[in-house]
């Protein structure tokens, strides 16, 4: 077919690259649909998501179309019956997968008769899209350019998306794969359909479907079939990765979508062209997902686009396309740029196998051994992210993953482009892979840490307040138990008649009291009794006593004083000290006889400190009191020499 190529304006992007296309291998034959297999193996895992729920058992027999697990929670997806049969096995069997790890899978075996389940289409432009958009969850619609991600929660039922521009990525830049190509050029028409209802749910007012230039038969199909409507086909040049979303919205809105921020946040949503085409067999025909078209190329006999339903073993696939050659090695899913090699010809070809490439080391020889890293930076100029490769693979080697994460490793798109390029054939989107997964653990791992001490701490409040609560409900028991006695007893004395006799007996019980209070006095005088009264009673009696008693003695001093300086001046001979010394006496004497009959000192107490300490205080005063008569008796004959 002579197309005619017209390239619109459009945004370049940093980097890419420009790998050998290899796309027309699969390219000279129609479509062509699959044979039925002897059986079918559906793995639960085919898209992005949450596991759907096992909705049939072992030995059921089951229609075309029928749901065989429906989708669970929010992103999750249905499985259905891509032919009428049996299910003869629900159990793990190896899965194309990375990992050749086995996963569930339901195996059904067909009857051979193809039989449908009732089924029609809707008039989805007059129905309610609250519903249609709902019962897309029964659908099994998966992102069929790869990325596998449930078409319902890119279609918003309140048809509020928000979404103005709606792209359709037709750009298919990875080499090998023909699949959306094939498709395009075939059923353009159905693909434009598939386009209206997804821009009537999403509420878009602009249509823009992104085909690269090495597909121009594809380009004039999508051109003839737009023709009469307002989408738009922009042609794009032929540069890896221009199929990646976001680098196929700058390519054609020249809108840079921020790392931290979803294409719909913009206004923009994405879909594949294969994704558009299952949307309109589901609202047209009412038709599940069932199958899809995969390029099945390399080294082949007959490379060839196959219409293969789901749960297809890649090994029916082969021998459609006229067997693979003998020196096959390996086989490849995907392309040679993100693909990834299959464990083996049994696996099942699944919702996001758009290639299987035939490898042989002539088609892809066996990477050269890794050199050191040059920093050349050639891997920088052709990041389509703008990211610094190199920097990662240093950080991602010597497991330092947060360093990687701040250098936007989630933001890599595992492309290869950077690998392709490397001239130390460095296999870098490995490291880049390894760091990933190693850093999505370690979060769940701190996810699951948290969250393990976040019920711990519940735990730990819960039994805390259980505790509080104890212990209110007991004092407010205490409380009232304390508040009925006090009634009881107001009760019992206004009911007892002798009340009187009773606070009598309360008032002798407080005067027996008393009395026992001065018994004890009498008892803390006496050396043998233990005293009970108290200690400020006693030192009070105590100081009043030495007060007594000290101003008894200054006054015995003072008469003794009076007395000598009497007979001084009448010529007397001075008395000696024996004199004052028993005057002195004379007066401690009668203190303490006083002190004793006001019942401050007992007798034999009394007794005692007149034998003992008031003896000391007696003879010290009277040494003192004989030494300053002696003075005063030397001052007078001098005084009287004096005046004679
Ligand atoms: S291209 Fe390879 S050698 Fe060059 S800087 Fe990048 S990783 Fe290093
Ligand atoms: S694989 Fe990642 S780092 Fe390498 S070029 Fe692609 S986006 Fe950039």
């Amino acid at each position: 077919m002579n197309a005619i190529v017209n390239i619109g304006k459009i945004f370049k992007f940093n980097g890419g690259v420009h790998p050998p296309e290899n796309k027309t291998l699969s390219t000279q034959r129609p479509i062509a649909k699959l044979s039925l297999p002897e059986s079918l193996v559906l793995p639960l895992r085919q898209h992005v998501g949450n596991i759907p729920k096992v909705k049939v058992n072992v030995g059921d027999h089951v229609l075309k179309g029928q749901l065989l697990a429906e989708a669970e929670g929010m992103v999750s997806a249905a499985i259905h019956a891509p032919t009428s049969g049996t299910i003869t096995e629900i159990a793990d069997a190896i899965i194309p997968h990375p990992s050749g790890l086995p996963d569930h899978c339901i195996t059904l075996q067909p009857d051979g008769l193809d039989t449908w389940i009732a089924h029609e289409g809707v008039d989805w432009r007059n129905a309610e899209r609250r519903l249609l958009v709902n019962s897309l969850r029964l659908s099994g619609i998966v992102g069929l350019g790869g990325a596998t991600f449930p078409t319902h929660v890119k279609l918003r039922p309140d048809g509020k998306s928000g979404v103005h521009t709606l792209v359709i990525n037709a750009a298919e830049c990875e080499p090998y794969i023909t699949c959306d190509d094939m498709l395009m050029r075939e059923r353009a028409a159905e693909i434009v359909q598939g386009i209206a209802i997804a821009q009537h749910f999403l509420g878009a007012t602009k249509v823009m479907i992104g085909i690269e230039d090495n597909k121009p038969e594809a380009i004039v199909a999508m051109q003839h079939a737009v023709a009469n409507t307002t989408m738009q086909v922009v042609v794009v040049p032929t540069l890896y990765p221009s199929g990646d979303a976001r680098r196929l919205v700058h390519l054609l809105l020249g809108e840079e979508i921020p790392h931290n921020k979803r294409a719909t946040e913009m206004g923009i949503q994405v879909f594949n062209v294969a994704t558009v085409l299952a949307l309109h067999r589901y609202f047209d025909f009412g038709e599940p997902c069932l199958q899809r078209i995969v390029s099945m190329t390399g080294n082949v006999n007959q490379p060839q686009n196959f219409e293969v339903l789901f749960g297809t073993p890649l090994s029916h696939l082969i021998q459609a396309a006229g067997g693979a050659k003998a020196d096959t090695t390996h086989y490849i899913m995907g392309g040679p740029m993100m693909g990834f090699n299959l464990p083996n010809t049994n696996v099942p070809i699944t919702k996001a196998a758009n290639c299987i490439i035939a490898a042989t080391p002539h088609l892809f020889a066996p990477p050269p051994p890794a050199m050191p890293c040059i920093r050349c930076a050639r891997c920088a100029d052709v990041c389509p992210v703008s990211l610094q490769p190199q920097e990662l693979y240093w950080f991602a080697k010597s497991d330092n993953f947060e360093k990687a994460r701040e250098y936007n490793l989630f933001d890599c798109i595992e492309c290869g482009a950077c690998s392709y390029v490397c001239p130390s054939n460095i296999p870098l989107v490995q490291y880049y892979r390894y760091a990933k997964s190693e850093i999505i653990a370690s979060d769940k791992a701190k996810e699951a840490a948290d969250l393990a001490r976040e019920r711990n701490e519940a735990r730990l409040a819960r039994i805390e307040r259980e505790k509080l609560e104890r212990a209110q409900k007991h004092a407010e028991r205490a409380q009232a138990a304390k508040a009925e006695s006090n009634k009881e007893v107001g009760a019992e004395q206004q009911a007892t008649p002798d009340n009187d006799a009773k606070k009598a007996a309360i008032a002798a019980a407080i005067e027996r009291a008393k009395a026992q209070k001065l018994s004890n006095a009498d008892h803390e005088a006496k050396p043998d009794v233990p005293a009970k009264t108290s200690p400020s009673i006693e030192s009070e009696a105590v100081a009043n006593a030495d007060e007594a008693k000290k101003a008894a003695i200054a006054a015995a001093i003072a008469r003794a004083k009076a007395q000598k300086a009497a007979a001084l001046a009448t010529g007397e001979a001075p008395k000696n000290v024996e004199f004052t010394s028993k005057a002195v006496q004379q007066e401690v004497a009668d203190i303490e006889a006083r002190r004793q009959a006001v019942g401050l000192v007992p007798a034999e107490q009394a007794s005692s400190v007149q034998t003992d300490k008031q003896a000391a205080i007696a003879a010290a005063i009277a040494r003192e009191k004989a030494q300053k008569a002696a003075a005063e008796l030397a001052k007078l004959a001098e005084s009287s020499d004096k005046k004679e």
